[in-house]
């Protein structure tokens, strides 16, 4: 009943907001009798839920295309792992999501198929490049869903729609049968409404895995577990460089108040300085954009995906293809990325990217001495217009400034509803933990909830 309803809903909301690339009617109505037929384990939380999947994230049978012509009729024969370990939990996926294509953009309008709407006004871009699952989640339609954040797009669409969307650290979760765009940093996380599901949800996809080298053998803990825990003695750190000018005031207002809150609840708040923010936005895209291009060679119209039907020879082929099936900000990122890369170039960019990328590292290390935790702003703004900023990739890769040096640094971070601006949009603020300390970020967000 829950699988039908929840299919009822997507029919009623899609017209308006195009959050789905694939609805998945049939084969989610069979697992969800399979699951009732089993009997629900009233222990197990996800058992027969709805979930939505980021169209990243490859889902054997279904259709993934990375929201890209190149993937247009791409039919995966195995599932991610994290696909595995939900269908194991016996969640329902209904449906794959739309994103920026291959995951490179920060308002899903770099989709090749449908711009997705904000669900909160149909006006407004819903973020990106996980838009399709925060809209599906903010929209009521399913519980949880999905993203995958190389650089903010789980926690700024999270923060645009008034959801929880949570990074966990680098190597938490197994990235293996996920597109990849930019493997030092890609992770995949929950996308919720409240903290204490999308904790469930971690439970449910954290873990080693043999198939992903970079997966941490670490032990993963019940993330709800401490949840309740509350913050009274919490060293929280709040970075001056995040609350600058430039941030939107409706923005820094709002996680004024936060601090307001937490010191209420007992938390200790300090101002601190992470110097280096600044060259976070540049070492992010050289890198990300290097390990993109290299990433992105295996679509060569040979393997799989698109290929261009009228080419004469090799070389034709793989320039047709190429041309044709990718659009033009991942092109934009292929020629950034080898030019970078190349003999002449790389001790000047990709070598003092990844030497920017060790002082951002450290200065963090340096706030952990003394705090336990980051609050800051999601989002420089609340969700822009469609359509306003998209002609413009400088000022969209600038957008990025708060959220990109979480990922150079592999911390775990979560982006959590913090009120709303005059115009009824909603904002977010983020938690940024220790290294494999998921479980404090959750209990300073289920605090403020
Ligand atoms: N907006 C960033 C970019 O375009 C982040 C994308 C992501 O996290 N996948 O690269």
């Amino acid at each position: 009943d829950l699988t039908r309803q929840t299919l009822a809903n997507i029919k009623k909301t899609e017209p308006a907001l195009k959050a789905f690339i694939t609805v998945n009617a049939d084969k989610a109505i069979k697992r969800a009798q399979a699951v009732d037929k089993k009997g629900i384990d009233p222990k197990n939380l996800l058992s027969g839920i709805p979930v939505a999947i980021k169209d990243l994230i490859l889902t054997k049978g279904v259709k993934t295309t990375a929201a890209s012509k190149m993937l247009y009729n791409f039919n995966p024969i195995f599932d991610a792992t994290v696909i595995k370990k939900l269908k194991k939990a016996g969640t329902i996926d209904v449906g794959k999501t739309n994103l920026d294509e291959f995951a490179m953009g920060g308002s899903t309008e770099n989709s090749a198929f449908q711009k997705t709407h904000n669900a909160w006004n149909h006006k407004k871009v819903p973020g990106g490049s996980s838009g399709g699952s925060a809209v599906a989640v903010a929209s009521g339609d399913v519980l949880a869903a999905l993203g995958t954040d190389t650089g903010g797009s789980i926690r700024q669409p999270a923060a645009f729609n008034g959801i929880v969307g949570m990074k966990p650290t680098y190597g938490r979760v197994s990235r293996w049968g996920i597109i990849a765009f930019a493997s030092s940093m890609d992770q995949v996380g929950p996308m919720t409404r409240n903290v204490f599901d999308n904790a469930v949800m971690l439970n449910a996809i954290a873990g080693h895995d043999v198939h992903d080298l970079t997966s941490s053998d670490k032990k993963v803990p019940d993330f709800t577990a401490h949840i309740k825990d509350g913050v009274k003695g919490l060293r929280i750190a709040v970075p001056k460089e995040y609350m600058a000018k430039g941030i939107d005031p409706a923005v820094r207002d709002a996680v004024e108040n936060a601090i307001k809150v937490y010191k209420k609840l007992g938390a200790k708040v300090d101002m601190v300085s992470l110097p280096h923010t600044k060259y976070g936005v540049s070492a992010y895209y050289i890198l990300s954009s290097s390990e993109a291009s290299s990433n992105l060679e295996r679509y060569d119209g040979i393997r799989y995906g698109y290929s261009a039907p009228d080419a004469k020879n090799l070389e034709q082929l793989y320039i047709k293809s190429r041309s044709e099936g990718f659009g033009d900000e991942v092109k934009r990122r292929i020629m950034l990325g080898t030019f970078c890369l190349s003999a002449g170039y790389v001790d000047a960019y990709f070598k003092k990217a990844a030497k920017v990328r060790t002082l951002i590292i450290d200065d963090f290390k340096k706030v952990y001495q003394n705090h336990d935790v980051i609050l800051a702003p999601t989002s420089t703004t609340p969700a822009y217009d469609l359509g306003s900023e998209i002609s413009d990739p400088i000022k969209m890769y600038m957008n990025d400034v708060l959220t990109v040096p979480v990922n150079l640094a592999g911390l775990p971070s979560m982006s959590i509803p913090d009120g709303f601006t005059k115009d009824s949009l909603p904002i977010g603020m983020q938690l940024i933990g220790r290294p494999f300390d998921e479980q404090t970020v959750y209990r300073t967000g289920y605090a403020f909830e």
